[in-house]
């Protein structure tokens, strides 16, 4: 068994999509980034990275790269995935935890398990995500930016 942890944050913008573990939100507001800033998968990715001891997503996604602007995190994912894979290793299950101020994550929690589920060919039940607000305090709890946190179990595939 090997464990890995990921960390994300983005600055919320008006004009912005929102899009969180690979699920596009109605919001005022939407985060800010090169990519589609989609914070869940990038600490998602982070976490199977730092598992698979390999380097970080900036590493593989450098944002200099034009070939990911705007890029979908899913798309993203689905390489991470196959970076593991190529390690000899399989997820055994992710934990995720999203800081929210707004708006309410619960709701699609459901629909973020099962894309993230998809894309990583196992079962929903696998992936968890479960959200808090930051108590109005800090940058998240001052509807600034959106973060969060995963922990990851991979497993030597045989
Ligand atoms: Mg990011």
């Amino acid at each position: 068994m090997r464990v890995g942890i990921g960390y994300d944050i983005h600055r919320l913008e008006v004009g912005r999509r929102l899009v969180l573990g690979g699920v596009e939100i109605a919001h005022s507001q939407g985060l800010e980034g090169h990519s589609d800033a989609d914070v869940v998968l990038h600490a998602l990715m982070d976490a199977m990275l730092g598992a698979a001891g390999l380097p970080d997503i900036g590493t593989h996604f450098p944002p200099s790269d034009d070939a990911f602007r705007d890029v979908s995190s899913l798309v993203l994912l689905e390489r991470v995935s196959r970076l593991v894979e190529g390690k000899g290793l399989g997820l055994t299950n992710a934990d995720i935890v999203v800081v929210a101020e707004r708006p309410k994550i619960a709701p699609h929690a459901v629909a973020m398990r099962e894309r993230i589920a998809e894309v990583l060919h196992t079962e929903s039940s696998y992936i968890n995500i479960k959200a808090t607000t930051n108590e109005r305090v800090g940058a998240e709890g001052r509807e600034e930016a959106i973060s969060a946190h995963a922990v990851v179990l991979l497993h030597e595939l045989s």
